[in-house]
């Protein structure tokens, strides 16, 4: 038996099953990995979950400190949508245990060997919640997944590991009624759902942990072209994406006209990576322009944020009253034009029609202004200006 200095877990090899070329830019390259919305959401929650259960915060009290701990939440995210996520899920774990007898265990981190019976590697875990119900015999390993799209236990590899992680640290004493149970705090609670660990399911994940493993100790973590680049739909939050554009880049004809099948092949992989790296880019930028709370001046413009105008909204049945009452033509505002309600109740002198508005919130976009440059280069020159004088 064989044995390797490397300490594994589940997110190395998943990151290795979905993308060798990831795997390569991460772990043997050891580059950076800011991670995208989907992970700093991820990792909120769970430092919230952290707290409820291991320090005894609130929910909300949870959240609000886990989003300081990551340094504000991710563009786009509501933080009383992750309160009500920590909410949910606490309420889901309660519901586990038996009886006063029952205990949880939260934010176990294990790390111990695996084994397929041939070599045996160093693997390290991470179990959110254990709950323990000795009334019944039972012990349920809990997995937190802020996913919106829910699948079954039984087919998750990582619940199957961690069955055989657990059991190998427990001499394989664990309980008569072992099982996995995955929460989906977004979703619906009859999403959540369970697998009891037999051999076979906790073989099967102990058999695709080790396919990796091998696969990855055959590569040679010198050479990026060992390491397959795999595209989809996960290359949408790979910070490695300008890398694999500008790698295919060489060799490619600029007018992107292709000799033949393999260089068309290669031109709309480019295409597809590019796309990703400037939305990824674009996003990145943005939070940037949003925290310095300025404009970025470049050549011909600048990128922005401009915040969008808050709209009048006045239910139907008033604007009729009020046309009818003051003998206007309905038609005019009823066709969604939204200047001309803000117009009928800047003239409503009664305050019938402000009474009864409500004003959406304003929306901000990201986008580039050809005209900023210029009024701000006109700002320097008239600072110039004064000061020459
Ligand atoms: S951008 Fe896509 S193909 Fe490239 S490393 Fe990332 S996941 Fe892999």
């Amino acid at each position: 038996m064989t044995t390797s200095k490397q300490t594994y877990s589940f997110s190395r090899l998943d990151l290795y099953a979905k993308c060798p070329r990831a795997f390569f830019h991460k772990y043997a390259e050891g580059r950076p990995t800011p991670g995208g919305t989907p992970a700093k959401i991820g990792k909120i929650f769970h430092f919230a979950m952290k707290l409820v259960y291991g320090d005894g915060y609130s929910p909300s009290e949870a959240v609000y400190s886990s989003i300081l701990e990551e340094r504000g939440m991710p563009e786009g995210e509501f933080s009383y949508k992750l309160v009500q996520m920590v909410e949910r899920a606490y309420y889901r774990v309660e519901q586990l245990f038996h009886n006063e007898e029952s205990d949880v265990m939260t934010e176990q981190h294990i790390v111990h060997t695996i084994t397929d019976g041939k070599e045996e590697r160093d693997f390290q875990a991470y179990l959110d919640i254990i709950v323990d119900n000795p009334g019944l015999d039972q012990l349920i390993l809990v997995d937190f997944k802020t996913t919106w799209q829910p699948f079954l236990a039984r087919d998750s590899m990582q619940l199957a590991i961690y069955a055989h992680l657990f059991e190998q640290m427990r001499s394989g004493i664990t309980a008569g009624d072992f099982r996995g149970r995955l929460i989906f705090p977004r979703c619906n609670r009859s999403e959540d759902n369970e697998v009891i660990f037999v051999p076979e399911n906790v073989d099967r994940g102990v058999k695709w942990a080790f396919e990796q493993i091998y696969a990855i100790e055959s590569r040679d973590p010198s050479i990026a072209a060992e390491w397959e680049m795999k595209s989809g739909k996960h290359c949408e939050y790979c910070p490695f994406v300008n890398l694999c554009s500008s790698g295919l880049l060489n060799n490619l004809p600029a007018c992107g006209e292709p000799a033949n099948m393999e260089e068309a092949q290669a031109i709309g992989q480019y295409l597809f990576f590019q796309e990703q790296a400037i939305k990824t880019m674009k996003n990145g930028l943005k939070s940037f322009v949003t925290r310095q709370k300025a404009p970025i001046y470049i050549e011909g413009g600048a990128w922005e944020t401009v915040q969008g105008t808050s709209n009048p909204k006045v239910p139907t049945s008033i604007l009729l009253q009020y046309a009818r009452e003051h003998g206007k033509d309905p038609e005019e505002v009823l066709a969604g034009n939204n200047d001309k309600v803000a117009q009928w109740i800047t003239e409503d002198t009664t305050g019938f029609l402000s009474s009864n508005a409500t004003y959406t919130k304003p929306r901000s976009s990201f986008k580039f202004n050809p005209k900023a440059k210029a009024s701000a280069q006109a700002q320097t020159e008239n600072v110039g200006g004064e000061t020459n004088e």
